[in-house]
């Protein structure tokens, strides 16, 4: 990357996600000679498809979700996974990363996405809160409600706060693995910010249909633990609290993207 080859153009692109494997496919289609990619990703993976996320609870497989990986097998094009740029010197043209690369770039491409935001109360850190919006969040959510479920010998109870399309992606996801489900929502409706109250009605009563409980105009305010320190409980601004063994909250790309919860 650092080797200065006159007339060719090192593109460096933090974020391996599903931008940057577009970008790539973009560039190299344009099969323009003297020009070398770098993507730097922090998942210790390629990139795979965020959108299929909720796949991995239907069978989907790691393998299956990964994009294309042949873009990688070009000469001109190396990624680097696993790493995170923290730093970027716009005068030196270099960035570095948390394992002390430290790598020069002609054209510098942030596609760095979103983020999960976690709810900004006590206990969102306990044992069985989650977010929403990795392969390596789903599978330690997984991982988490099996071992969990086997430790109480019976079906956990979950809540997946935020009744956004994430939320309810990340219910659906639960439910398949026997967890009973309550989504809690803060607004007056589920997908608030693109449904009116007749439509948010409409959906409430399909989701309740298939057996997954709402709780509307309910703003949590603080998770508490149980005597193992794992989550149990969810408090709420009006005093009232809901147990659950495990929690989930959705946060995403844009506005919308992912999910935590807490177990019961
Ligand atoms: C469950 C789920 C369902 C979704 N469904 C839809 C949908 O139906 N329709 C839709 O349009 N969108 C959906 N989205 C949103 C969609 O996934 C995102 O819009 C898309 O992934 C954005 O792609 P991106 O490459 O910009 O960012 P991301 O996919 O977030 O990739 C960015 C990558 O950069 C990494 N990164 C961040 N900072 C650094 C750094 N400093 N150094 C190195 N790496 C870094 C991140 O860890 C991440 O791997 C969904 C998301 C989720 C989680």
């Amino acid at each position: 990357m650092n080797e200065n080859i006159e007339n060719t153009t090192d593109i460096l692109v933090v974020g391996a996600g599903m931008v940057a494997h577009r970008l790539v496919e973009s560039v190299l289609s344009r099969a323009e000679a003297g020009m070398r990619i770098t993507v730097i990703g922090d998942e210790n993976r390629a990139p795979y498809d965020r959108v299929g996320l909720t796949g991995y609870f239907a069978g989907s497989t790691p393998q299956q979700l990964t994009l294309d990986p042949g873009v990688f097998d070009d000469d001109r094009v190396t990624l680097i996974a696993d790493d995170r740029v923290t730093r970027i010197d716009r005068v030196a043209k270099t960035v570095t990363t948390r394992a002390h690369r430290s790598l020069g770039y002609d054209t510098l491409v942030l596609a760095t996405g979103s983020y999960a935001a976690r709810v900004a109360v006590d206990g969102a850190d306990l044992p069985g809160c989650f977010v929403y919006r990795t392969l390596d969040d789903v599978q330690a959510l997984r991982q988490f409600v099996s071992r969990r479920g086997a430790e109480l010998g019976r079906p956990l109870r979950g809540a997946v706060i935020g009744g956004g399309l994430l939320g309810l992606e990340a219910a659906g996801a639960l439910q398949s693995l026997d967890v009973e489900c309550t989504v809690v929502q803060s607004s007056d409706r589920l997908m608030s910010a693109q449904l009116d109250i007749a439509g948010g009605g409409m959906l409430r009563r399909l989701i309740e249909a298939k057996g997954i409980s709402v709780r509307t105009q309910s703003r949590t305010t603080r998770l508490d633990p149980d005597a193992s320190g794992a989550v149990t409980a969810l408090e709420f601004q009006d005093g009232s609290f809901h147990r659950a063994t495990w929690s989930s909250s959705p946060s995403g790309s844009g506005r919308v993207t992912n999910s935590h919860a807490p177990p019961t």
